[in-house]
C-alpha cells in the first residue's frame, strides 16, 4: 500500500512539474523572418529553455528554414494554411491556445508588434492567464521587467501562472545571430477551427527604401518646430539620406499632416532605441520621450534652451533648425 501511495504521489509530482520550454511566435514578411522576431528569439534564449518556433502561413516552411540553425531553437512548428496568411489574431489565438493547452510549454513569447499585441491578450483570455506586455528584460524564466505608465515606472514582475505569456519589446533585445550545429526539425501542424467571423480584406503599406523605423540604427525625427510639410520634407529627407536613417516624427507633426502616422514615435506611436536619435524641433513631451528615451545617443536641435528634450539629450544644439539642419546636411 505504501509503495502504491508513493507511486501515486510521484506521478502527481511529475504531472505538476512542467518541462521548461518556450513557444515563440515568429512573424514573417513574405518568406523572411522579421527583425522583431529575431529579437524575440534573443529574449526566449535568455529564459534558458529549449525553444519551439511557431511559423504560420503559406510561406512558413521557407521562413522556418532560415531559423532552423539558430541558437536555442529546438523544434519548428509550421502551418501553411491560407487562414494564417495575415496573422489575424482571431485565427491565430485559438491555435496557440490549443498548442499551449495540449503541451508542456512554460513560456509563450510574441513580438510586441501590431499582430502580437492582438494575439497575446486573446490567448490570455482563452487560457485564463494574465499576459505581460512589452517585456524589456528576462530576469529568470518566471520574472520579467516591463515599463508601465508610458515608461515612467519600471516593474519587475514575477509570474505564477503555469504558462507565462509575454510580448517582447524588440528595441530592448538585439536580433539573435548565433548559430548552433544542430538543425531543428520542422513539423507541420493542422489548422485549428476558430469560429472566426473576421475576414482579411486588404492592406495599404507605405513602401520606403529607408530602414524600418522600429529597427533602424539611426533615426531622424521632426516635430512641430518644422512648421509645415514642405519644410519637413525639404529639411529632414536630405539629412536622413546622408545618415542612412529612418524618419520619425512627434505626434504634433503627424497631427498637423507633416507626415504619415506610421512615423509617430512615442507612447501612442512606435518605441525605438537606435544608436543615434536626432530630434529636430521636438520639445520632448513625456509621451514622446516614452518612445525614444532608450536611444543610445540623443541629439536635439531646438531654439528654446529650456526645452525638456535637452534634459535627456547627450548633445544639444540651441538654435534655429532652419539654419542648423541645412548646414549639418551639407557638412555631412
Ligand atoms: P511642441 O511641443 O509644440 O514643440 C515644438 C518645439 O519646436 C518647441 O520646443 C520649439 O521650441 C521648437 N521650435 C520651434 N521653432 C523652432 C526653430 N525654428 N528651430 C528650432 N526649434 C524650434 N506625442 C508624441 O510625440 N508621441 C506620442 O506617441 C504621443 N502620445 C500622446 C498620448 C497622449 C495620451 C497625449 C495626451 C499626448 C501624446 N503626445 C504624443 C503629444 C505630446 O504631449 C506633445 O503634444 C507632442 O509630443 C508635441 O510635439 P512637438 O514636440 O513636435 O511639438
Amino acid at each position: 500500500n505504501i509503495s502504491r501511495l508513493l507511486a501515486k504521489r510521484a506521478s502527481k509530482f511529475v504531472l505538476s512539474c512542467r518541462f521548461n520550454s518556450t513557444l515563440t511566435l515568429i512573424e514573417t514578411t513574405g518568406p523572411n523572418v522579421t527583425p522583431a522576431s529575431l529579437s524575440t528569439l534573443t529574449a526566449a534564449v535568455k529564459v534558458g529553455n529549449p525553444i519551439t518556433a511557431l511559423l504560420l502561413g503559406p510561406e512558413s516552411e521557407v521562413a522556418g528554414k532560415q531559423i532552423a540553425a539558430v541558437e536555442g531553437v529546438d523544434k519548428i512548428l509550421i502551418s501553411k494554411s491560407d487562414k494564417y496568411a495575415h496573422l489575424l489574431p482571431e485565427e491565430v489565438s485559438p491555435l496557440v491556445a490549443s498548442i499551449l493547452k495540449s503541451s508542456d510549454y512554460t513560456n509563450f513569447f510574441v513580438p510586441a508588434s501590431t499582430a502580437g499585441k492582438g494575439i497575446l491578450p486573446r490567448v490570455g483570455a482563452l487560457l485564463d492567464v494574465q499576459p505581460l506586455s512589452e517585456i524589456t528584460k528576462v530576469v529568470s524564466p518566471d520574472t520579467f521587467v516591463r515599463p508601465t505608465y508610458a515608461g515612467n515606472a519600471i516593474l519587475t514582475v514575477k509570474c505564477k501562472d503555469k504558462v507565462k505569456l509575454a510580448s517582447v519589446r524588440s528595441s530592448a533585445f538585439d536580433p539573435i545571430e548565433r548559430k548552433s550545429e544542430k538543425i531543428a526539425d520542422i513539423k507541420e501542424i493542422s489548422y485549428v477551427e476558430s469560429g472566426n467571423k473576421t475576414q482579411y480584406v486588404s492592406e495599404q503599406l507605405i513602401k520606403s527604401e529607408r530602414p524600418e523605423l522600429d529597427s533602424a540604427k539611426i533615426v531622424v525625427s521632426g516635430g512641430r518646430g518644422l512648421k509645415d510639410k514642405e519644410h519637413f520634407d525639404q529639411l529632414l529627407y536630405p539629412l536622413a539620406d546622408k545618415l542612412h536613417a529612418a524618419l520619425g516624427a512627434s505626434r504634433a507633426a503627424v497631427d498637423a499632416d507633416f507626415c504619415d502616422n506610421s512615423l509617430q514615435v512615442g507612447q501612442t506611436g512606435k518605441v525605438v532605441a537606435p544608436n543615434l536619435y536626432l530630434a529636430v524641433g521636438i520639445s520632448g513631451a513625456i509621451q514622446h520621450l516614452a518612445g525614444m528615451k532608450d536611444s543610445k545617443v540623443i541629439v536635439a536641435i531646438n531654439k528654446d534652451e529650456e526645452a525638456p528634450i535637452f534634459k535627456i539629450a547627450d548633445v544639444g544644439m540651441v538654435g534655429d533648425l532652419f539654419k542648423i539642419v541645412p548646414e549639418l546636411t551639407e557638412k555631412l
